[in-house]
């Protein structure tokens, strides 16, 4: 997905620049860029940190940079910062989102026979280079953003770095968020406000969706205003965001309590501990935990010292292995006992199907399982969510071909309909594969609760196929 973080000041923001982004570690997997303005001289570093930490491929570059202004990214495929000289003076632009009509617009690009993209990524064009382009056939940065956001199809939020500020541009539906932040002689733009609290700026506007705003050392000028209209992204709140983080001034921590309090409302089980799988299952499970008046616990810990990483390298072996080297067993808290753990989701399930075997080999009487969300019957095409290339990877998707004994089921919305009897059908499957004692989902009305927001307002598409 990526996450990224801007920063203007009076004094030198490199500090500032270097915790801020790397404070969006968690979005992202593979590349790490940030760029600097100093006198009208851009400097730019980009790495890869696909096993490596953000912090530790940097600290020799952040030494040598200096600088008002800067920009940062955690990027999950391609090359950022992209410096650009264009008639609109020298700028460095970050994106974040999918841009589902990449071709097309390359292709519109090229027919006007001048442009050429220098940034190959993959052996396709560079997206965040795409939408430099497009923003340089407008006479001013505010059209040229413009242009580029009603262009894309998908979604695009973009900070850009110019000798006059930084503009912050939310995607057209605000499927992800950009929040801006202040504190003396300085303001900041970034995706998670986590990286606020301890760089000491307060919160001072969650953008709307559409919205787009220049950040100056002396403050923020609006430069187009909010839609009415928000798709923002519901699996912030379930997964990606970081637990301290807020997005429409809605904590991420206290959401997924929300979730596991609503998991444990629709319970009838009876069980000795509630756990989560770390990390991101933890929140949820402690929501459950308290509402349902059992003993939270922690059966499985992750090794943290070596493995600080939420998301895993490219090949899928090597992910599994990965995933099943972090969490170390503690057989006290397993023999015996009747566990019910909650997880943010089941994507494809593979991991958390040697977790529960584990679990059963180290004597477990029952495990149940309760994902924080609906089960995933679409793939998303909004932002990079899951690194599958195919939807039949998708659990949920791999019991609908076993139902319907093909692959392209035509009906997919009766299986995420929770009172139909084919979800209930996949719901089994599901569980028989995992080799469960029990597992409920999050009903989508609960999520949707728990969040706060209303449906209208969120993106619930892998849950539903609702565009909206
Ligand atoms: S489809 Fe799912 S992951 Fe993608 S933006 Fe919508 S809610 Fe988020």
């Amino acid at each position: 997905m990526g996450g990224f973080f801007g920063v203007t000041s009076r004094n030198n923001c490199v500090r500032d620049l270097f915790f801020g982004t790397d404070y969006q570690s968690h979005l992202g997997t593979q590349r790490g860029g940030m760029a600097v303005i100093n006198q009208n001289k851009f400097t730019r570093h980009i790495h890869d940190i696909t096993n490596a930490q953000f912090r530790s491929k940097f600290d020799d570059n952040v030494k040598n940079m200096e600088g008002n202004s800067g920009i940062g990214v955690i990027s999950d495929y391609e090359d950022q910062p992209v410096l650009v000289a264009s008639h609109l003076g020298t700028y460095a632009i970050v994106t974040v989102g999918v841009i589902q009509n990449a071709g097309d617009l390359a292709k519109k690009a090229f027919s006007r026979k001048h442009t050429h993209f220098a940034e190959i990524v993959r052996n396709e064009v560079n997206p965040t280079e795409l939408v430099a382009t497009l923003i340089n056939e407008e006479d001013s940065f505010a059209a040229g953003i413009e242009r580029a956001q009603s262009a894309i199809e998908g979604s695009c939020s973009m900070l850009v770095l110019t000798d006059d500020g930084i503009y912050a541009a939310r995607d057209r539906m605000g499927r992800t968020p950009i929040i801006i932040g202040r504190k003396d002689g300085s303001f900041a733009a970034t995706s998670e406000t986590c990286a606020f609290a301890n760089l000491d700026y307060v919160t001072d506007k969650f953008l709307g969706p559409g919205e787009v705003v220049l950040i100056t050392s002396d403050g923020m000028s609006q430069i187009r205003p909010a839609h009415d209209y928000m798709q923002i992204c519901a699996f912030l709140w379930v997964y990606y965001g970081y637990p301290a983080s807020a997005y429409e001034n809605i904590n991420v921590e206290i959401t997924r309590n929300r979730c596991g309090a609503a998991l444990a409302r629709n319970d009838s089980h009876k069980v000795d501990l509630v756990a989560g799988i770390p990390d991101s299952g933890t929140a949820h499970a402690l929501g459950y935990a308290i509402e349902a008046g059992v003993p939270y616990r922690r059966p499985f810990v992750k090794y943290t010292p070596t493995w600080p990483r939420s998301f895993m390298p490219q090949a899928q072996e090597i992910r599994d292995l990965v995933a099943r080297m972090k969490l170390i067993p503690i057989p006290e808290l397993i023999k015996g006992k009747r566990l019910m753990f909650c997880e943010d989701s089941i994507v494809r399930g593979t991991q958390l199907q040697d977790i529960v075997q584990r679990i059963f080999d180290y004597g477990a009487e029952e495990v149940h399982m309760r994902p924080a969300c609906p089960p995933l019957v679409y793939g998303c095409k909004f932002l990079n969510f899951s690194r599958s290339k195919s939807i039949l990877d998708l659990a949920a998707r791999k019991a609908i071909k076993e139902i319907e004994g093909n692959e392209n089921t035509s009906t997919p919305e009766i299986y995420a309909d929770a009172s139909s009897d084919k979800y209930h059908e996949m719901v089994e499957r599901i569980r028989k594969r995992l080799k469960l004692t029990s597992l409920q989902y999050q009903k989508l009305d609960d999520l949707v609760t728990a969040i706060g927001l209303p449906k209208s307002k969120l993106c619930t598409y892998c849950w539903d196929g609702c565009e909206g």
